[in-house]
């Protein structure tokens, strides 16, 4: 399985209907830069409609943030989700509460956020599903900035694609 297993250019590419097709039922998402922009306290519109259609698809959703700031509370208090904040994402343990939390198995659940080193090989060091997406700004603390070159480095050539139908996979297009 390719790491990350998709990777596409924002968290509305997901719909609840191509979730259930490969059986997930849970998403685990970043916060930062994912469903945030990180200079901003304000959700877009769009994002909070993605959540509520996530939500009344039963969808269960869980914030895994290694942000140790009020920041991440009032966001999950906003969006009444739940939330595994000071995650230190890519180790498990915050994944594993996170599923714990919802009730779901490593298996039903997708791990969404912009990072390669916290996000997707978090995901798939307990051999989640991960979608990496874009970050929606430049912005970011300085060792992200840092892991971003990391980051283009094992990327390559890969670049975000729309999310497709079923048994449609990004590594498959290459
Ligand atoms: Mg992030």
């Amino acid at each position: 399985m390719p790491i990350p297993t998709y990777y596409t250019t924002d968290v509305l590419q997901l719909t609840p209907e191509w979730l259930q097709q490969r059986g997930k039922s849970a998403l685990l998402l970043d916060l930062d830069n994912t469903l945030l922009p990180r200079d901003t306290q304000q959700f877009s519109a769009d994002v909070l409609a993605w959540v509520q259609q996530m939500k009344d698809a039963c969808i269960k959703i869980c914030l895994v943030s290694n942000n140790w700031h009020h920041r991440a509370q009032s966001a999950a208090d906003e969006l009444e989700c739940a939330l595994v904040a000071k995650a230190i994402k890519p180790l498990p343990p915050a994944f594993l509460m996170a599923l714990r939390r919802l009730g779901v198995l490593r298996r039903d659940a997708v791990v969404v956020g912009d990072q390669f080193f916290t996000d997707c090989l978090g995901a798939a060091l307990l051999g989640m599903t991960g979608v990496m997406v874009l970050p929606l700004a430049e912005h970011d603390l300085p060792h992200t900035l840092f892991l971003r070159n990391l980051e283009r480095f094992v990327m390559g050539d890969r670049r975000p694609q729309p999310l497709g139908p079923p048994g449609w996979r990004l590594y498959s297009q290459r």
